[in-house]
């Protein structure tokens, strides 16, 4: 018997791994706690409960999937089928993300944006750069930034 997953069945496999921890969330984690920081992860009580944040600092930490965010770069490809259901869902989930940026500037937080995009299959030293960058910023008194790839 062929091995088929209806499109329902794989919207919710994929559905299924939004919202839990990443490779690149959990690397950049690891990252900034070799760097001293200490955080709190998934804080529910912050609009899009953002998954690192660094209370002494103000500062929030977003990892994000390029895929799942709809983020316009190399790494992002709407799936070939059901596309008008995917971008409909895709372009929420960014309208959502927006919402939740303004909520949390709003509430004094600011906000760095790492994208899959910067840290996909990199090599170490290119992380450790991100790692730097991130680093830096949260010792700044910069407002939001973004590390992303091309
Ligand atoms: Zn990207």
């Amino acid at each position: 018997m062929a091995d088929v997953v209806s499109s329902e069945k794989r919207s919710e496999m994929m559905a299924g791994i939004r919202g839990k921890d990443t490779g690149i969330e959990i690397q950049m984690r690891r990252a900034l706690h070799a760097r001293g920081f200490r955080y709190r992860l998934h804080a529910k009580d912050l609009p899009g409960k953002p998954d690192i944040v660094l209370p002494k600092y103000n500062a929030v930490v977003m990892v994000n999937g390029c895929f799942w965010h709809g983020h316009d770069c190399n790494l992002f490809r709407l799936p070939a089928t059901n596309r008008e259901k995917w971008r409909r869902k895709l372009d929420r989930n960014r309208q959502r993300d927006s919402e939740n940026l303004v909520r949390l500037n709003e509430a004094g937080w600011r906000v760095i944006e790492v994208w899959e995009c910067a840290v996909r299959g990199v090599a170490d030293v290119e992380w450790n750069d991100v790692a730097e960058a991130v680093d830096e910023w949260i010792h700044s008194d910069s407002g939001n930034a973004t590390v992303r790839g091309t």
